[in-house]
This record gives structure tokens, C-alpha cells and sequence, in this order.
């Protein structure tokens, strides 16, 4: 059997080459992802910026300088966990991604989820939350509604534990989400250290 990093090294080469939709055309770099592919806690932003857009990896801009901060207050370090997007190319000027990118997209996503198998899966931001919780069985109201809430769902792989965020960028300019992203990140530590004490 293939192993991970072969899995995950044929899935990067077919979004190298990816023209299923109009972004493909569009993109510098495609932004596959990026962590241990043993993580337990696989997290999921929206789609590349400008400068993920430049250098082909996620979460290297200001949202991204946020999360490695975050990451490191509940003491872990980006090489630990795996983070990746719904679309693996920017969409022009940020916009929202559309929903005939997303279900073009998120075939990757899939197999990405299949090859890590994490325990928790946190999608950060309205576009990831409303994937995942979808994508196993739940109702995804706005992000506002769900942040910081577990919600236990069954994967292929077995249990995983879903527990959306509030996006970094969202954070970046209004002090009471970051409050509220920090407190769930501590929420999400805690969750994390029971697994590991529990397996
Ligand atoms: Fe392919 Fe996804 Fe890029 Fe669209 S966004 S071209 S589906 S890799
Ligand atoms: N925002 C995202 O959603 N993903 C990135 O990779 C960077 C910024």
C-alpha cells in the first residue's frame, strides 16, 4: 500500500496541474497544504491569499502570522499539525469562493482528510465550517453560531471531532473576535490534551 507521503505527493502533483475551474487559470501557485501527515488536528481556512498565492504554501500572511501565534499559545508548532484550504487557488481580489469551485475543489480536501485521518478537524471561517459540518451531517448556520462547539461526526476513518473557528483574518481587525478565537483555541488545546491522555 502507498504510503502517506506518496498519497500526498501524487494528490499535490494533480493540483499542480489542475484546471477543473476557472481559478486554475488564474493562480501563481496552487496551495496544496502543508504539516504533518500524522497530525491529530487538521485545520481548514478558506482559500490561498495574495501571499500564499505567491509562495505555494498556506497561511504565510498576516491570518497566517495569527495562527502560528495561536498554534503556539496552546503549545503546538505549525510542523505539528496540517493545515489546508476548501480551494487550493486564490480566487481574484479574496472574493468568497463559489460554490461550483467548492465542489470542484473539495475532492482534494477529501482525499487529504482520508490520507491524514485526523482526530479533530477544525474549519476556520463561514466557507470551511459550512463545508465540514455539511459534509457530515449538520446544519451550518453562520460561523457566529458555531464557533467553539464540538461536534462529533463519523469518517471513513472513524470518530473525528469537528470544532469550527472564527477565521484568523477575522480577527486580525476586531479585538473581540480575537478574544473569542483565543478562548476557543484554549478550548481546542484542552480537547486535544484529552485525546492524547484517552486515545
Ligand atoms: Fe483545481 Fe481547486 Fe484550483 Fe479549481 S481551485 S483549479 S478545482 S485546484
Ligand atoms: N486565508 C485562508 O483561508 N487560507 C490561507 O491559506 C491564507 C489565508
Amino acid at each position: 500500500m502507498a504510503s502517506r507521503e506518496e498519497l500526498m505527493r501524487e494528490l499535490a502533483e494533480e493540483v499542480w496541474s489542475c484546471r477543473k475551474c476557472r481559478l486554475g487559470s488564474l493562480r501563481k501557485n496552487a496551495v496544496v497544504g502543508e504539516g504533518s501527515l500524522e497530525a491529530e488536528l487538521f485545520l481548514v481556512g478558506e482559500a490561498p491569499g495574495r501571499v500564499e498565492d505567491e509562495t505555494g504554501r498556506p497561511f504565510v500572511g498576516a491570518a497566517g502570522k495569527l495562527l502560528d501565534r495561536l498554534l503556539a499559545d496552546i503549545g503546538l508548532e505549525r510542523e505539528e499539525v496540517y493545515i489546508g484550504n476548501i480551494l487550493k487557488c486564490r480566487p481574484p481580489g479574496n472574493r468568497r469562493p463559489r460554490a461550483d469551485e467548492v465542489e470542484a475543489c473539495t475532492p482534494y480536501l477529501e482525499r487529504q482528510l482520508e490520507i491524514i485521518q485526523p482526530r479533530v478537524i477544525a474549519p476556520m471561517g463561514n466557507s470551511a465550517a459550512g463545508y465540514l459540518l455539511k459534509r457530515f451531517g449538520y446544519e451550518a448556520p453562520s460561523i457566529s453560531r458555531v464557533h467553539g462547539r464540538c461536534f462529533e461526526a463519523e469518517a471513513p476513518w472513524g470518530g473525528v471531532l469537528l470544532f469550527p473557528l472564527y477565521h484568523p483574518a477575522a480577527a486580525l481587525y476586531a479585538k473581540e473576535l480575537l478574544r473569542i478565537l483565543e478562548d476557543d483555541f484554549r478550548v481546542l488545546g484542552g480537547i486535544l490534551r484529552r485525546l492524547r491522555e484517552a486515545p
